[in-house]
């Protein structure tokens, strides 16, 4: 499959990885929208947030763990937004499921 978050995960496209265990990595954006902008995937191929379902749900409560974690390593203790865009009306550009942990600046509602 030609999925370039796949790719990352597995180590084949370089990234600079903050974090990684057995089921998921965590990686700076190439094209960061603030002064922290983190990547957090599942390992396994997830398309989008539309399919999560009982068989694959964990990992996405892991995620949330480890965003806690990288919060609080990064010391955004004042805040962060924590982003997932869906599909093409979500703004979902690369179709594999990841969640942006934004932080180090103020961010509008419900864009910017
Ligand atoms: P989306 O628009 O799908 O929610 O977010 C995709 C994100 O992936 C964008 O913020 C984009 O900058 C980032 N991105 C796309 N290709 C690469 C890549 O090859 N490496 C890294 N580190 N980030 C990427
Ligand atoms: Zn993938």
């Amino acid at each position: 499959m030609d999925c370039i978050f796949c790719k990352i995960a597995s180590g084949e496209i370089p990234s600079t990885k903050v974090y990684e265990d057995d089921t998921v990595v965590a990686f700076n954006d190439l094209e960061p929208q603030a002064p922290v902008h983190i990547l957090i995937i599942p390992k396994m191929h997830i398309a989008s947030a539309d399919e999560i379902n009982e068989g694959n749900s964990a990992v996405i409560a892991h995620i949330f763990e480890v965003a806690a974690l990288i919060a609080k390593e990064k010391g955004l203790s004042n805040g962060c937004r924590i982003v997932n865009n869906c599909g093409n009306d979500g703004g979902q550009t690369v179709k594999h499921l990841h969640f942006h942990l934004m932080g180090g600046r103020q961010f509008g509602w419900p864009a910017g």
